[in-house]
């Protein structure tokens, strides 16, 4: 099959089983444009929750199907490639956690939503790139423990004058991005806007115009309008931008930032896993119960 019939084969399967499909934004574009809804990651949880479907399948890597079931556990929350996971959110055991709370012991610990439910579980609260600076800000400990983020912490860190103490993971797609290759762009585009992921290094930071979230890009392309955007974060939010705005021009900062675990998803395995409905997300009870009280007090 090509690409538009494997696309109506798909759309044809999840209305007859009522699946509703939900896309991250680093999603290949085939699978974005076939998904009822693509986001980041807390908007597809919430839209998981939301959607009057009882299945959900998830476009995605783990970590986000798992945060859905936890607060959709009525549902049958599936993921279209079992084996897509999140590096970053791999970075980390719930051990390192125990580790890091006997080492200080008056910390709270504030856990990124890109980590593994076990992690969550033992965690105080939840947070996302848009929110972690506000979440720490109102935490009742001058001390935290920010997890698994080293990027994300790093930044928030700049920004607060609590004292953090920030486990060493990365997401290897931004952590690892060329400062000099960004540079290079710039040069290219001197009267381009860079906007870059908070879990960006610093020295991408340093140079950008703005650093924000896949939302919060958004937000900022249609408060610039008719600006050149360099987009320091996955290619699949570059597409997703260049479909949303398609009088506005984006650049990548860098030639290659994709991520493998994203692109693991294909037309023909969302297919297969719809069809068989299979890859359905499991999360034990008792670790389920705690994930939920922190993602919980995030919105709290
Ligand atoms: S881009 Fe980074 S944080 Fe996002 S799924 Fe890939 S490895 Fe994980």
């Amino acid at each position: 099959m090509d690409t538009s019939a494997l696309q109506s084969e798909i759309r044809k399967i999840a209305k007859e089983k009522g699946i509703f499909i939900l896309a991250h934004s680093y999603q290949p574009m085939e699978i974005q444009e076939i998904a009822d809804y693509v986001g980041d990651s807390l908007d597809l949880s919430k839209k998981a929750m939301e959607s009057d479907s009882k299945k959900i399948m998830f476009c995605a890597v783990k970590f986000m199907a798992e945060t859905a079931s936890v607060l959709s556990p009525e549902k049958k929350i599936m993921i279209a490639v079992e084996e897509a996971g999140c590096p970053l959110a791999n970075m980390i055991t719930p051990e390192d956690v125990v580790e890091m709370k006997k080492k200080y012991p008056k910390a709270k610990v504030v856990c990124y939503i890109n980590s593994p439910i076990e992690v969550k579980a033992l965690s105080d609260v939840i947070c996302t790139s848009a929110n972690a600076l506000k979440i720490v800000e109102k935490i009742d400990s001058d001390e935290i423990i920010f997890i698994p983020d080293q990027g994300l912490g790093s930044w928030i860190a700049s920004k607060t004058k609590k004292t953090l103490h920030i486990f060493n993971g990365y997401c290897p797609i931004h952590w690892l991005m060329d400062a000099d290759q960004v540079r290079t762009t710039k040069a290219y585009h001197p009267d381009a806007l860079l906007v870059s992921h908070p879990e960006s290094n610093p020295k991408v930071r340093e140079l950008s115009d703005h650093i924000c979230g896949t939302s919060g890009m958004i937000t900022y392309v249609k408060e610039n309008p008719g600006r050149c955007f360099i987009i320091a974060t996955e290619t699949g939010m570059k597409q997703r931008l260049e479909k949303m705005f398609p009088g506005e021009r984006f650049v990548l900062a860098t030639k290659n930032i994709t991520c493998p675990n994203m692109k693991k998803t294909t037309l023909e395995k969302l297919l297969e896993s719809l069809r068989e409905e299979k890859h359905v997300i499991t999360v034990d009870r008792e670790i389920a119960d705690k994930a939920r009280t922190a993602i919980e007090r995030m919105h709290g």
